[in-house]
């Protein structure tokens, strides 16, 4: 079995700029010759979006806010008339209001702890529902995770409950579609500068301290998981779902 993606066809929601896992991700699908649909969130992130996704040589480029009722199905009709099936989608979605990812877990207002849920947890959920029936071959879903959802991470305050949730949901959903050869992942990577993680309070001081006492005494890139990242979606891996997939330099094996 050659190692490639040749011939499939993928999804990738999440891309907002050169520095986003989903870029990462994106850029070793296509380097191992998946074509690839690419959304983006607005009118202002598609100005970052769009020439990435031009490199990328992505024939659909759509606008995609989970949160706007009909924009997430838009993209999946996209997607079937343009290529009729889907071999595996990739969700790096997350968003929390900051006042409630600032605080205290017990502060947290319980419309920002929905609201943080349904963009981060149930979108996924959302979207595994719009590949089902794209995916009469198999495929694959994949999430982002992260190691403050199995134990506490200073900081990471509300988004520890909500990725405990999404690692919940990979597992229910890999049970559920795993008859139909529909494998879902969840990647957990260490800390990386993104827009997103620029949210999360006093993370340069997590950076400084996963480069200084992880396991190989760095921090990991984009690339490192993008390229697990299409591993998981190659034929390669067929033999695995229901996984959180570790890329964070071996942090997760420290007390
Ligand atoms: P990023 O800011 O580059 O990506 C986050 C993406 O979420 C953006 O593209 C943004 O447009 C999208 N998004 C937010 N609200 C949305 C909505 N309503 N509809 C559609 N898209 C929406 O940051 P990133 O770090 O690449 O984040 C990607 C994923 O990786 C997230 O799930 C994040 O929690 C996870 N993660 C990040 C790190 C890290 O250290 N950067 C570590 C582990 C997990």
């Amino acid at each position: 079995m050659d190692f490639n993606l040749a011939g499939k066809k993928g999804l990738v929601i999440g891309i907002a700029n050169e520095h986003s896992i989903a870029h990462g991700c994106a850029k070793a699908m296509r380097a191992l010759g998946a074509e690839l649909a690419v959304t983006f969130l607005n009118e202002r992130a598609e100005a970052f979006v769009r020439p990435l996704a031009e490199q990328l040589g992505s024939p659909l480029i759509l606008p995609c806010d989970v949160e706007k009722p009909g924009e997430l199905e838009a993209v999946f009709d996209a997607v079937r008339a343009t290529w009729g099936h889907l071999d595996f989608a990739l969700h790096a979605v997350a968003s929390a209001p900051k006042d409630d990812l600032h605080g205290r877990v017990i502060d947290c207002s319980a419309a920002g702890f929905a609201r943080a849920m349904d963009v981060s947890c149930h979108s996924f959920i959302r979207m595994a529902k719009l590949s089902e029936p794209l995916m009469r071959q198999g495929g694959t879903l994949l999430t982002i995770s992260y190691y403050g959802g199995q134990k506490v991470v200073e900081h990471y305050n509300l988004m520890g409950p909500v990725k405990a949730a999404l690692e919940a949901v990979v597992r229910s959903l890999a049970t559920e579609l795993g008859p139909q050869g529909i494998r879902v992942h969840a990647l957990s990577p260490g800390p990386i500068l993104t827009r997103a993680a620029s949210g999360i309070e006093h993370f340069d001081d997590l950076l400084a301290q996963t480069a200084r006492t992880s396991p190989m005494q760095r921090t990991v890139t984009i690339d490192e998981v993008g390229a697990i990242a299409a591993g998981l979606v190659s034929d390669w891996a067929t033999g695995m779902t229901g996984n959180v997939v570790f890329v964070d330099g071996g942090c997760h094996v420290l007390g």
